[in-house]
């Protein structure tokens, strides 16, 4: 095994675990490397400036409601109007917006923290998504930031829930307020291999504010969530703060899933 991989091996083992002054010990003996191009990085940045431009990012034409990318035979980038599963489905979000496509190598990266425990990947992604998503906050004029919860069984197996972590680190690049005010009751089972439909049903009802919040101080919530995929769940989110009294909830995600159609 080089010496470069056993550094990542060493990075990937302990870096979310060991104490700082240990932590900075382990990386200078043994650095680690960007997660796309292998070239050398700062203690446990793993991904490197470079490759944020590696990143497939979503281009128009978008719905305007999920911000999926659309595609249908001579659709122009100006598009303006809704796919057809927004068409189908209202959703209680006001707008939602993805900052990549959940492809290679963005698919790799967000797998690096879901499922390996490299909970610095989030600040690196946060760190790029605050940066090119401002414009789009602005547009919003969210007042604060929170996240989709995950089941308190599944963030005791994973260590730490990966949306809130995005949040937090968005709602400080941001400077807004992030709190935490809803709860998952319901623990499922992974969501892949269920189709739209069922993904859909599964995750209704899933979701509830927590007891003793008032969320109407505020009146424009951002919600922060990894991964889009029919937009079940944030629907589920937003309905839930909506009946809790907030009036406009707008969604925010690293990734989404593969272009819609349009009619
Ligand atoms: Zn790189
Ligand atoms: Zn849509």
């Amino acid at each position: 095994m080089g010496r470069r991989s056993f550094s990542r091996l060493i990075g990937a083992a302990v870096g979310p675990v060991v104490s700082r002054p240990l932590g900075f010990l382990l990386a200078w003996w043994f650095p680690s490397v960007c997660l796309h191009c292998r070239r050398w990085v700062p203690p446990y940045r793993h991904l490197c400036d470079a490759c944020r431009y590696a990143a497939p990012r979503v281009i128009p034409p978008i719905c305007v409601k999920c911000g999926r990318p659309v595609v249908a035979p001579g659709l122009s980038a100006d598009f303006h109007g809704l796919c057809t599963p927004c068409l189908e489905r209202p959703s209680a979000l006001d707008g939602v917006r993805a900052w990549g496509r959940m492809e290679s190598p963005l698919r790799e990266w967000i797998h690096a923290f879901k499922y390996r425990g490299l909970a610095r990947v989030v600040d690196r992604l946060a760190e790029w998504m605050a940066e090119d998503m401002r414009p789009w906050l602005q547009e919003t004029g969210a007042e604060v930031i929170t996240f989709v919860p995950l089941h308190r069984r599944r963030q005791r197996a994973r260590g730490f829930n990966q949306a809130a972590r995005l949040a937090q680190a968005l709602a400080r690049q941001w400077g807004l307020p992030c709190v935490d005010v809803l709860v998952r009751r319901h623990y499922e089972r992974p969501q892949v291999g269920q189709t739209a439909a069922q993904r859909w049903d599964a995750v209704l009802g899933a979701f509830a504010v927590r007891p003793r919040r008032d969320l109407r101080s505020f009146e424009r919530w951002l919600i922060v969530d990894d991964v889009m995929t029919t937009g079940a769940t944030l629907h589920a989110c937003a309905g839930v703060l909506k009946r809790a009294g907030t009036r406009h909830v707008y969604g925010l995600t690293v990734a989404t899933t593969p272009a819609v159609e349009v009619e």
